[in-house]
């Protein structure tokens, strides 16, 4: 048996033609055009490299894209300012700011800065309150975009066992509650489980939020599960060149096993961007009062 490739890349393109189309209706029905704003302290590549694509997909479903480039040495206070000033202008719907942040910064000091109905990406303390209630908040994009692909892939989830490997805050936990939220019984695993492959085996969906490359083995896998590999790891490649990337999963071993997984690259990773267009499509119409 082969698994089904669940293709990430065509689900977040009919994703972003959707708000597209979003953002049209606005802009005719309602005269405005939702804006996001994005904040990059320092000089991270790979930060660069998110940044630069979150302004490229902002700007091609045709929101406004406002980005705030800093340098590493800016202050908390400086970088509390603009986070203030971002949370007062009517033109910006969503404000993100891009993490990691250099070491002088305290991170969940921005983070609770930013104006909860403008939390994008879904970190506030506020937002991670309201989901673990059930109630309508604005929920990280990772997680939302990995639940996307388990709802099309299984349009009945109610009572399935799924486990989760990860607890961290972007990740592993709202993922944890979007599945609960969903009706499945949920185990999340950590670093101190013991016995991991014996709970993984267990489950009907498996989502993989680990960072450590294809630790997770094709005999983990119940046959026919549904694997979710949120994961991305570049192997070292030859003579210090850039490897390949790599999942949280032994894919070559998991696809023969598993009933539907995720590649890595193509996966969960095309969807992050993708939903954090929708989530500020979804910030934009809340903050106006807009079903
Ligand atoms: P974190 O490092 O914050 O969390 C990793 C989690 O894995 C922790 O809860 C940790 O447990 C657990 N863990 C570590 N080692 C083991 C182990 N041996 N057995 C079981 N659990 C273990 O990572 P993130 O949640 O931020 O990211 C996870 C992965 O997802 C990374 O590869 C990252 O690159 C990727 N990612 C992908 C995104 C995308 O757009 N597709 C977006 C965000 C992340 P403990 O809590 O006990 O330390």
């Amino acid at each position: 048996m082969t698994a089904k490739r669940i293709d990430g890349k065509a689900t977040a393109a009919d994703l972003r033609a959707a708000v597209a189309l979003e953002v049209d209706e606005l802009e005719e029905k309602h005269r405005f055009t939702p804006g996001l704003a994005v904040v990059l302290v320092g000089e991270d590549p790979a930060s660069q490299v998110y940044v630069g694509a979150k302004h490229k997909a902002t700007l091609e479903v045709g929101m406004k894209s406002f980005e705030h480039r800093l340098p590493a040495d800016t202050s908390e206070a400086k970088l509390l300012d603009l986070v203030q000033q971002l949370n007062s202008r009517d033109d910006v719907d969503g404000i993100l700011v891009q993490l990691p942040l250099p070491k002088h910064v305290d991170a969940t000091r921005i983070l609770d800065a930013i104006d909860p109905k403008k939390d994008v990406d879904g970190f506030h303390a506020l937002n991670a309150g309201l989901l673990a209630a059930g109630r309508a908040a604005l929920v990280p994009c990772t997680p939302v975009g990995a639940m996307r692909l388990i709802r099309q892939t299984l349009p009945h989830i109610a009572g399935l066992h799924a486990v989760i490997v990860g607890r961290s805050n972007i990740v592993g936990k709202p993922m944890a509650q979007l599945l609960l939220a969903a009706d499945c019984t949920v185990t999340i695993a950590h670093s101190k489980t013991r016995g991991l492959p014996a709970i993984v085996r267990q489950a009907d969906i498996v989502v993989a939020a680990v960072g450590r490359p294809e630790m997770i083995r094709g005999d983990w896998i119940k046959p026919g599960a549904t694997v979710i590999d949120v994961g991305i790891n570049r192997l070292p490649g030859a003579d210090g060149s850039k490897g390949r990337l790599v999942g949280d999963v032994a894919f070559a071993e998991a696809e023969k096993v598993a009933g539907a997984i995720t590649p890595v690259p193509g996966g969960v990773g095309p969807m992050t961007i993708a939903c954090l267009l929708a989530n500020t499509i979804q910030a934009a119409k809340a903050r106006r009062g807009l079903s």
